[in-house]
């Protein structure tokens, strides 16, 4: 017994030893090909001696093979088995593997991707059926079909590309004989002007092969049939392509521009041309889909930006300086009386409506009203003079029922009103009448009829007389009073 184990003992280490070369300390002995390697063949291993495998890394890797094609002879199912358990533990695990590594090492993902599809590897075939939701069952059978079918479309696509070089070769023969301008059709079989064709720069002579009406005609066709086969192709196909590029509209937007700047204009122009009223439609379809849906994205909009009226009215402003007063001129030649039913509707809503607007109007500027009198009195000169007279064309007594309105609230409110103007300017009343005097204006005159009791009816015509007696006499009393100073003599003018 004891004897046993120290020959075996000795056997290990004699092993183990007699793997370093004898001659070369660099080579080590692998006991699968029976031959010296350099370290670096070797599989790192810390419990084995010298730190490596026992077995060169190309004998290891023959040994795994052969483990695992045994074990999928024994379970054909072997990877699905795993994948299965996996996909169990965590259902996106094919997302989040890839993610992984996406993120740790993009360059190498995307080579192997490219070599799937390059190779049409099971995996990426069997993706192809699933996402096709073929119902029949993808086995080895289904999938190597399916590749076949892959290779006779890929050599197809590489026919046509080659095709297509060969025509774009021999497409100097559309030109008509006699007519360099004349371009041959291939769609309807005719030669047509040159400038009746689409651009194409791939093309020899920069322009299409068919003509617009037959590009059209065959967008359309395709289009048709694309939505026949699933009427939401192009919705779908714009949600992948955004799903691969969050910018894709945006870069769509600025490769359409750098196209032709006026591109979206020329689109909105053709719409409005065909039905001038398309977006409206369009608009009052969508609002009739997602009901309530412009208010919450406007309140949306306003929130994440509380300047943004502002900001808009301020641009447009900028870009016209004529915006608001056009908009109204607008609003009044649809109806004369917007404004009107505008406050109408206001006032029928909240009964203190004129009264809050004044006083937030006075909160945001305390001179606001004065401001905007000066203003408009700088605009016209006449501005009291029309306003009263648009008043009194409205209503003839607007004013007396003005005043009465007044002193019903506060009997003594034109004293008050009279002492007010006093305390600012003591020679209030006499300013006044000095003024009115010296202009003889109609108050004056009429004041001054009103004052000698005589019963005559204040018309216009009335008032035009006695202000010409009056002048008359004032031209009068000056002129003897013109005398007096310069003709000491004279005492007076009569006779
Ligand atoms: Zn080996
Ligand atoms: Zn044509």
């Amino acid at each position: 017994m004891k004897q046993q184990s120290k020959k075996k003992q000795n056997s290990n280490t004699r092993i183990k030893h007699s793997r370093r070369h004898p001659d070369n300390s660099e080579l080590f002995w692998c006991s699968k090909c029976l031959k010296y390697k350099k370290k670096k063949d070797f599989h790192k291993h810390n419990e084995m001696n010298y730190g490596i495998s026992g077995i060169c890394k190309k004998c290891s890797a023959k040994v795994d093979k052969e483990s695992l094609r045994k074990r999928i002879e024994k379970n054909p199912n072997y990877y699905s088995d795993i994948y299965a358990k996996l996909k169990k533990e965590n259902p996106n695990y094919s997302k989040d593997k890839h993610k992984r590594d996406l993120e740790l090492n993009p360059q190498l993902t995307e080579e192997r991707r490219k070599k799937h599809v390059e190779n049409l590897s099971d995996s990426y075939i069997k993706n192809i059926l699933v996402k096709q939701k073929n119902k029949t069952p993808i086995t080895k059978k289904a999938i190597e079909t399916k590749r076949r079918e892959m290779v006779a479309w890929r050599i197809s696509v590489k026919l046509r590309k080659l095709m297509k070089k060969d025509r774009q070769m021999v497409r100097t023969v559309r030109q008509h004989p006699n007519n360099p301008n004349l371009l041959w059709c291939g769609a309807c079989l005719k030669y047509i002007e040159a400038e009746k064709f689409n651009n194409d720069s791939s093309k020899k002579d920069g322009k299409t092969s068919q003509c617009k009406k037959c590009s059209i005609l065959k967008t359309k066709k395709r289009d048709a049939k694309r939505l026949a086969d699933n009427p939401n192709y192009y919705k779908e196909r714009e949600k992948k392509k955004l799903a691969k590029n969050p910018n894709y509209y945006k870069e769509r937007e600025e490769k359409r521009l750098a196209g032709n700047p006026n591109y979206y204009k020329e689109i909105d122009a053709k719409r409005l041309a065909k039905n001038p009223n398309y977006y409206k439609e369009k608009r009052e379809r969508f609002k009739a889909k997602n009901p309530g849906y412009a208010k919450a994205a406007y309140e949306k909009l306003i929130k994440n930006n509380p300047d943004y009226l502002k900001t808009l009215y301020a641009k447009k402003l900028a870009r016209n300086p004529n915006y608001y007063k056009e908009k109204e001129a607008k609003r009044l030649a649809k109806n004369p009386n917007y404004y009107r039913e505008r406050e109408e509707r206001k006032l029928a809503k909240n009964p203190n409506y004129y009264r809050e607007k004044y006083l937030r109007n006075l909160a945001k500027n305390p001179n606001y009203y004065r401001e905007k009198e000066t203003r408009k009195i700088a605009e016209n000169p006449n501005y009291y003079k029309d306003r009263n007279l648009k008043r009194l064309e409205k209503d003839p007594d607007y004013y007396k029922k003005l005043r009465k309105k007044r002193l019903d609230k506060d009997p003594d409110c034109r004293k008050k009103e009279y002492q007010k103007s006093k305390m600012k300017n003591p020679y209030f009343g006499r300013d006044i009448y000095r003024k009115r005097s010296a202009d003889l204006t109609d108050t004056y005159v009429r004041i001054l009829i009103k004052g000698r009791k005589a019963n005559i009816p204040l018309t216009n015509e009335i008032i035009e007389i006695v202000r010409q007696q009056l002048i008359a006499k004032r031209t009068l009393k000056e002129f003897r009073r013109w005398r007096k100073d310069n003709e000491p003599g004279s005492q007076n003018v009569s006779g």
